[in-house]
């Protein structure tokens, strides 16, 4: 998945420690090879490469992902779409060079894109798609789902006070002893070395941050993000930096990375009306940055 897993755990044995983060790593590694894209022959890769129109059954890992994403993107109209292979490949491909794709490319790529080119059934546990040459890519969903997962293997092997975090996704299950959570600091601001201005205690959620600070494109005076906007098949330019808290981390990735695409005023509407899910918003188009909360994460925020 194009990233580094980190496991922190509380038990009273090593033993268990160990049979534990060995247990967790392992899981991580079965979904990185089906989910991967950066893998040629992952299962997700695989599964783009059949006829048009023709059903394909796909694992239950690959299966749960997929409708996961498929419910999310008519929840957000498409902001999340994970149809978006071609583009996000193209963009991959531009970042690299370190200039932006001409406009008849991006045409080109986002005629391949839209989820609603892809059709699930859940009865045959299969997907399909309507034209050729469409590519996925669950990165925007795969890491929360692969850190619940870990999470579960854990509490497999007996051990239920952890932390899985993959770069800016982290799933937490009870918190470490003594304690009422994990403290998850929130940095809304820019740079690095300035004090967390919010910090969290949480237990038995995920948490996941999405922005353009890690991974972007400065070309022609802009920045882009590596999130694309759908409807213009470019990397964002909106300098937005994304947290959202919920239950769990398949529905914090991928919601992260839609309220990046919605943009404040529907991400924020997007997030109040999902049950347990709150968000924080860091907007640097403006100087200083803004920062907007939903009403929940100000009643989470925690001042010690
Ligand atoms: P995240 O870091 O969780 O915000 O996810 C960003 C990653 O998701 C990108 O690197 C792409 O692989 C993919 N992606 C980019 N734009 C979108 C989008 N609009 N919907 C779903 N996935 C996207
Ligand atoms: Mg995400």
């Amino acid at each position: 998945m194009g990233t580094l897993f980190r496991i922190k755990l509380y038990t009273g044995n090593e033993s268990q420690a160990q049979a534990g983060f060995h247990a967790a790593f392992e899981r991580i590694g079965q979904l990185d090879g089906i989910l991967s894209d950066y893998q040629p022959d992952s299962e997700l890769n695989r599964v783009t490469r059949g006829s048009v129109n023709q059903p394909v059954p796909v694992s239950k890992d690959l299966f749960h992902v997929l409708s996961a994403a498929q419910n999310i993107a008519e929840e957000t109209n498409g902001a999340f779409d994970v149809t978006l292979g071609p583009l996000t490949h193209l963009w991959r491909a531009a970042r690299k060079q370190g200039s932006a794709p001409d406009a008849e490319a991006l045409r080109t790529a986002l005629d391949r894109c839209g989820f609603r080119k892809m059709h699930l059934n859940s009865a045959r546990q299969s997907v399909a798609f309507d034209r050729g040459g469409m590519q996925l890519d669950v990165g925007g969903i795969a890491k929360g789902y692969a850190a619940d997962e870990a999470i579960t293997a854990l509490r497999k092997a007996g051990i239920s006070r952890a932390l899985v975090a993959a770069s800016g996704d982290l799933a937490l299950s009870d918190a470490p002893p003594g304690k009422a959570g994990w403290s998850v600091g929130v940095d809304s601001l820019d740079s690095a070395g300035q004090p967390f201005t919010r910090v969290l205690v949480m237990a038995n959620a995920a948490i996941s941050t999405s922005g353009d600070t890690e991974q972007h494109l400065d070309a022609g005076g802009k920045r882009y993000s590596h999130i694309i906007d759908p409807k213009t098949g470019a990397g964002l330019t909106n300098r937005l930096t994304v947290t959202v808290m919920a239950r769990n981390g398949i529905e914090a990735d991928p919601a992260a990375t839609a309220v990046s695409v919605l943009g404040r005023d529907k991400g924020l509407a997007f997030v109040e009306q999902k049950p347990g899910m709150a968000a924080l918003l860091v907007d640097r188009s403006e100087n200083p940055a803004v920062v907007t909360a939903s009403r929940r994460f100000e009643l989470l925020r925690s001042l010690d």
